[in-house]
């Protein structure tokens, strides 16, 4: 039964009001016969708001064979039809954007604004597997010999799979499907469990745009829905954005089935502040890309290092901090929302505890805020701790939380050896007025996404989130052309047609040359 509170209530719309989540199978949204269910919570008040099930094997295996059954006609489905299903789509997502950003602070508990972002962000993914028609062409090449071309098609692979994470409830799924239905492909997603809803949205809207049953199946659960999606046989491709513990382990499972895997995971973002930086800006961006929903973005500016005499900065860098406002989402002014759990908060109050006992200096400590009127919510105000070394507990684990590390650096040199010797590669900045010494990093620094004098990188999807080393498994990444590869194979036809008097006139049985 739905418990959720009248105040939380009030700032429900009707859909998400309901009490259980249902399962999205062959265009039905279905109540799931499953005896396990989830509790989500409103993170700013631990209230139970409804409840998710963990589908039944039955359940996983009706989705699948939807995906499979629809896979005949939707492949063969005009690329014009499909591209206008899409362009219906992204409407449906504009015409809906507050709806949607209302469940995302309901459940996941960013602010508003920031939901409206999450969305946003996705929606410009969708935008863009509008741009089907020429993303999907294929090449030729002309009289490879006498009378004989040679031309390529991109075909779709069959049935994809993502598995999402519960800080992006509308982007990072927004990534997944719509890129792999554009190019053909059906699709079975598994939202985290913590934030199912807004994918019950994107989903419901997908199907009003005019998306044929079975295109799009959703299940919902954690291990056993994971391990089922590794091992069905009919699934080609997995996308997976989360942890790293989750994201290894479903890249070697996938894999060793035979099957594409692309994983995004954790991170540990470094912003190189040089001296000759615009202070005003660089602090300020600085901020709001450590504190940002309160810390848990993969892009997350997570770690600074101040070079040279910039590490006087550190003072007014704590006050533009403390001036954030923590506060439920959805109310007016908030900056800094709670965290997704109450384990998610003690871990990262268990971070900071690790930096003091390892010999760091706590400049700010958010661990004990109270929130008037939301006293049972899991916030953590903004936290700097300075002093960090790469030995420490704290640098070494991704918080994930509104935590800013602090390191300083002799010199630029100095700050991109750090950089190169952690083992995540996401994103990075540096923060300077000196063009040579931003080249320089920008080629210098061994992280798949930099940004220069721009705190969070996170490239448009005409380009891919291109993530590296610690932070990525796979090699084709997440949408622009990356994103269309990975959805799509090619098949290679080598065409002749002779003039009549061209016939052979006797089997050729040697390799042609
Ligand atoms: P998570 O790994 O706990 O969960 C992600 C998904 O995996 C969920 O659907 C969950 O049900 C499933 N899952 C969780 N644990 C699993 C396990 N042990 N085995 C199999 N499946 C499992 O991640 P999260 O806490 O929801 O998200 C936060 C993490 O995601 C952070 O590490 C963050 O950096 C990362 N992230 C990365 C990117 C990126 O693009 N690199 C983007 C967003 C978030």
């Amino acid at each position: 039964r739905c418990r959720i509170k009248d105040a939380a209530r009030a700032s429900c719309s009707r859909v998400y009001v309901a009490s259980t989540v249902k399962l999205f199978i062959d265009g039905k949204f279905v109540e799931s016969k499953s005896s396990e269910w989830l509790d989500i919570h409103n993170p700013a008040t631990n209230e139970v708001i409804s409840r998710v099930p963990k589908a039944t094997q039955e359940e996983m295996l009706a989705a699948v064979d939807s995906c499979s059954r629809a896979f005949h006609s939707w492949s063969e489905t005009s690329i014009l039809s499909r591209q206008q299903i899409f362009l219906r789509y992204q409407q449906l997502i504009k015409d809906n954007i507050k709806e949607l950003a209302k469940s995302i602070t309901l459940e996941q508990g960013k602010t508003l604004a920031d939901a409206e972002g999450d969305v946003f962000r996705g929606l410009q993914v969708v935008e863009h597997a509008c741009s089907i028609t020429s993303l999907m062409l294929g090449e030729t090449l002309p009289s490879i010999t006498k009378d004989m071309d040679t031309y390529t098609y991109r075909l779709p692979i069959g049935v994809c799979a993502g598995i999402t994470p519960f800080n992006f409830p509308a982007m990072i799924p927004l990534w997944m499907f719509p890129m792999g239905m554009v190019c053909g492909n059906t699709y079975l997603l598994k939202p985290s469990e913590r934030v199912p809803t807004c994918a019950m949205l994107l989903a419901k809207m997908l199907q009003d745009a005019g998306a044929p049953d079975g295109t799009l199946n959703v299940i919902h659960g954690q291990h056993a829905a994971v391990n089922f999606i590794c091992d069905h046989p009919a699934i080609k491709a997995i996308s997976f954005v989360g942890s790293n513990q989750a994201g290894e382990y479903i890249y070697e499972r996938g894999s060793k089935n035979g099957k594409r895997v692309q994983s995004n995971m954790g991170a540990k973002n470094h912003g190189v502040v040089m001296p000759d930086a615009n202070k005003e800006n660089t602090l300020n961006q600085l901020v709001g890309a450590a504190f940002g929903a309160a810390g848990q973005r993969c892009m997350a500016l997570s770690t600074a290092i101040l070079v040279g005499e910039a590490r006087h900065w550190l003072p007014e860098l704590v006050e533009r901090a403390k001036a954030l406002r923590v506060n439920a989402g959805d109310q007016a002014g908030a900056d800094v929302g709670p965290l997704i759990s109450p384990q998610a908060r003690d871990r990262v109050c268990s971070l900071i505890q690790s930096g003091v006992d390892e010999g760091a200096q706590l400049l700010l400590d958010g661990r004990n805020v109270k929130v008037k009127g939301y006293e049972n919510g899991n916030f953590v105000g903004p936290t700097i701790i300075s002093n960090v070394t790469p030995g420490m507990k704290c640098y070494k684990e991704e918080i994930f939380g509104p935590v800013l590390i602090v390191l300083e650096a002799d010199s630029l040199d100095d700050a991109i050896h750090l950089v190169n010797n952690n083992p995540y590669g996401n994103g990075t900045a540096i923060f300077t007025t000196n063009g040579a010494a931003a080249r320089k990093y920008s080629h210098e620094v061994d992280v798949g996404q930099v940004g220069v004098n721009v705190p969070i990188p996170v490239p448009l999807p005409m380009f891919s989130f291109t993530g590296s080393r610690g932070s990525f498994r796979g090699d084709t990444n997440f949408y622009g052309k990356q994103g269309i590869q990975f959805y799509t194979q090619i098949k290679t036809i080598t065409s002749q047609w002779k003039a009549e008097d061209a016939t052979l006139k006797s089997p050729a049985v040697t390799m042609p040359t």
